[in-house]
């Protein structure tokens, strides 16, 4: 018999733990017919409603569900590291609550595995029943990213993934604060089957992303797998000494030939304001990397529990 970990990262999610209990237990037969074992490891991310009483009420009737409560809410990255850390299975799944992640895809991506695959990823290939403005902006996000950065982050691509001990083992190596897993996977490697399908929207509850959310998830995408932008900060540097001083020499010699020191000034306010403008957007951009390595260096837990069943 073989183990698979579940992994089910649950914020305020009360209604669609017992109905992702449901949908994953379709697959039982499967189960049976491959000697596989599972257990799901619901981790409540500090809600605030009934989920973690959802989940112990489960796990009377079914001793392979398990809880992890964290002390408050700590973010879906650190649900999903706290469930990474604590799952023993030999194969571990990654899958939301809301049903978005199909459980009827896990018996193709295990026949992959027994290909020889260490982990199949999940991507949607539509973006149906999305606002248009997230997705337009999901899309430059993407774009941005593989102009960007070594590591392959793939458009479209969801946390949901069924990975070998291997590979869980590389991906808990990193125990970085700012945690943004979908560059994490690619970094770690390994060879990964891309499974593709049609978005599917959630069955109960709503999503707990804000447009502002997503902006901020992805600045953390952003400098967690690419410096970049602090390179964009040292080409403006150099960019705008060299006009300066292309500018400095125009003005000598125009005041050597015409002997006009005083006009110009609204030259002088564009070239002050641009520049600082793009100074204080460059000192943004090492703030944000600054910011980040200050909570590195504080070396805080990912998550607190408060609760393990
Ligand atoms: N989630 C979480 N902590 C959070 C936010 C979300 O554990 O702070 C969980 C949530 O319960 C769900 C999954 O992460 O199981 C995906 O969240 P959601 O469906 O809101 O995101 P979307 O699918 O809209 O991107
Ligand atoms: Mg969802």
């Amino acid at each position: 018999m073989s183990l698979l970990s579940v992994i089910v990262p649950c914020y305020n999610e009360e209604e669609n733990v017992p109905y992702f209990y449901e949908e994953f237990l379709k697959n039982k037969d499967f189960f049976d017919k491959e000697g596989i074992d599972f257990e799901i490891i619901y981790v409540d991310d500090g809600s605030k409603d009934n989920t973690a009483s959802k989940v112990k009420e489960l796990r009377t009737k079914d001793e392979r569900v398990r809880l992890l409560s964290f002390s408050r809410n700590f973010g879906k990255e650190a649900a999903m590291y706290a469930g990474l850390r604590k799952s023993k299975g030999d194969y571990v799944a990654i899958m939301d609550a809301d049903l978005q992640d199909p459980p009827s895809l896990i018996p193709e991506m295990f026949e992959y595995i027994k290909e020889g695959y260490d982990s199949v990823a999940t991507r949607r290939v539509s973006r149906k029943g999305e606002p248009l403005i997230r997705s337009f902006f999901a899309r430059r996000f993407y774009k941005f990213m593989k102009k960007v950065s070594k590591t392959e982050i793939v458009d479209g691509a969801r946390d949901f993934r069924l990975m070998s001990r291997v590979m869980v083992d590389a991906v808990l190596e990193l125990t970085e604060y700012n945690r943004f897993t979908k560059g994490i996977f690619g970094w770690v490697g390994f060879e990964t089957k891309w499974v593709e399908f049609e978005n599917v929207e959630r069955v109960k509850g709503e999503t707990k992303w804000s447009f502002w959310g997503l902006c901020k998830y992805s600045i953390e995408g952003i400098t967690a797998f690419s410096t970049a932008p602090l390179n964009f900060a040292s080409i403006m540097g150099v960019i705008f000494c060299v006009l300066a001083f292309l500018l400095i020499i125009f003005t000598i010699i125009r005041k050597v030939i015409f002997g006009d020191p005083t006009s110009g000034w609204p030259s002088l306010v564009c070239i002050i304001s641009l520049i600082s403008g793009v100074q204080l957007l460059c000192l943004g951009i090492m703030g944000q990397y600054l910011s980040r390595t200050y909570l590195e260096v504080k070396n805080r837990p990912i998550y607190i529990i408060k609760e393990e069943l």
